[in-house]
């Protein structure tokens, strides 16, 4: 059928890789089940430079389909008054300057729905304003979002902000305890602009017409039974209705454009020994860590394929990686038989996804925790930024699909460490069954998004409300 003849569905992400990927990646679905998409992207076509994925779906050809297009509104100045340093309230801020421009371009198009990433919640007063229905396509995992929506409440259970309660447990309903210290950054201050931005949210989220959630019920059931039967909502508010249409993760026919060499490599590799090292689109360590990691790396004695990029760089935007400089001397020599070192970027749902591949150290950021459920590879979680060390708790202890790399209380991990947990993870009894409860959360995700199961129910029913 011809373009005007399908009802069109507005997708709002936030700028980066880990929020453009599964958007794209739900669009697709909408477009295989009869809606156009178009994805409003803020910011130019180029997109993050440490991410080509992002590019990659940027110029518009990965979708490969007349159905799915992409729609940019140019990055409006940053308003006053937010703090310098205050990256998550940039974000939202960022946003919110950007509703004219949103406000036109949906005036226009008028489409079925209106579906915002967290960071885009403020462009919900414009949906309410010409009346579009508003959803939420909420990008990490449902027991985050059990700790979104409950915040008023434990914002009213305290007075200091919750950098004050250090490792003091934190209760959600449906959710493992999380000592407050592993809260996400912009949690811990309560006098923070980006905390009074995650209380507003909060607030949106339940006025809203649904929220989408790229997780699985079989992969977090106490958090998805509390958060739709209304436990982790606030007195007085209204429980939005969820929909857990997850774990989708980056097509292959995407992926496979990115990193041949990686995936030639992972071809000469014994199966299930290889250990992949990957920390987000934005993950960064100081040299001194970086040395340190390798020097873990080579008392294992284990294969690994390892993506360095160059420490931070102040406010200039860090190059490429100088592997000679970084690494310790002459590592790259002797450990040329059983590793290869990247930089900047791998093919990661194909490296996580290939038959070599036994162990995946990871910075938590969800879309890379989904990616390795779908490969069924066990993980060592090292968190970085976000919500990462929340859902390293709920990794952990909850799903208990991954085990943590411990870091020293000035939060270096030490060479003895890294060697420690990598042993364990890839040459112990303890990690061989971390692998096969990871292989039975991977039969089970997949099984959600079978014709018959839950994931698939979930977006039928979204593509009711829209398609007519
Ligand atoms: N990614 C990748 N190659 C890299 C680094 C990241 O393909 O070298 C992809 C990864 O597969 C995932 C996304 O970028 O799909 C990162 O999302 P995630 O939520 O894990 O972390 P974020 O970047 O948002 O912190």
């Amino acid at each position: 059928c011809d373009r005007e003849s399908r009802r069109t569905v507005v997708m709002y992400p936030a700028p980066g890789a880990g929020h453009l990927i599964p958007t794209v990646e739900f669009g697709r679905l909408l477009v295989s089940h009869g809606l156009a998409v178009i994805v409003v992207q803020r910011g130019l076509p180029a997109g993050n430079a440490t991410a080509p994925a992002s590019s990659l779906y940027g110029n518009g050809d990965a979708s490969a389909s007349p159905f799915l297009s992409f729609h940019y509104i140019p990055e409006p100045p940053l308003p006053h008054g937010v703090p310098e340093g205050d990256h998550v309230a940039k974000v939202f801020e960022l946003t919110r300057a950007s509703n004219p421009e949103l406000r036109d371009f949906l005036r226009v198009t008028s489409p079925a729905a209106l579906l915002l990433d967290f960071f885009c919640y403020s462009a919900a007063d414009v949906a309410a304003e010409i009346g579009i229905p508003a959803y939420f396509f909420f990008q990490s995992c449902t027991a985050s979002l059990a700790v979104l929506l409950h915040l008023p409440v434990i914002h009213g259970q305290n007075d200091v902000s919750m950098r004050d309660l250090g490792g003091e447990l934190v209760h959600v309903p449906g959710v493992t305890p999380i000592p407050a210290h592993d809260l996400p950054a912009a949690f811990l201050d309560r006098s923070s602009l980006s905390y009074k931005h995650f209380l507003a949210l909060s607030e949106q989220l339940c006025k809203s017409h649904g929220v989408i959630v790229n997780s699985c019920r079989s992969l977090e059931p106490r958090a998805t039974d509390a958060v739709a039967s209304g436990l982790c909502t606030p007195p007085g508010r209204t429980t939005p209705p969820l929909f857990c249409v997850g774990p989708l993760v980056q097509s292959a026919e995407v992926a496979e454009k990115q990193g041949e060499e990686c995936l030639a490599w992972l071809d000469t590799q014994p199966k299930a020994s290889v250990l992949f090292l990957c920390f987000g689109s934005m993950g960064r360590f100081s040299a001194e860590q970086i040395k340190e990691m390798a020097a873990g790396l080579e008392m294992s004695g284990q294969r690994f394929l390892w993506v360095v990029r160059s420490p931070p760089g102040g406010n200039e935007q860090p190059g490429e990686p100088e592997l000679d400089v970084l690494l310790p001397n002459g590592f790259l020599d002797r450990t040329k038989d059983r590793g290869l070192v990247v930089t900047s970027w791998a093919p990661q749902r194909e490296v996580l996804a290939h038959e070599t591949v036994g162990g995946f150290v990871t910075h938590c950021g969800w879309n890379s925790v989904l990616e390795a459920v779908m490969a069924g590879v066990p993980m060592l979680g090292w968190p970085l930024y976000a919500e990462q060390r929340m859902n390293k708790v709920f990794l952990v202890e909850g799903m208990q699909l991954g085990v943590a790399m411990e870091p020293g209380p000035d939060g270096f991990v030490t060479a003895k460490e890294i060697e420690g947990k990598v042993t364990w993870l890839m040459s112990s009894d303890g990690g061989r069954e971390l692998r096969e409860r990871t292989l039975v959360a991977m039969r089970e995700a997949r099984e959600a998004l079978s014709a018959g199961g839950d994931s698939t129910a979930a977006l039928l029913q979204l593509v009711q409300r829209w398609i007519i």
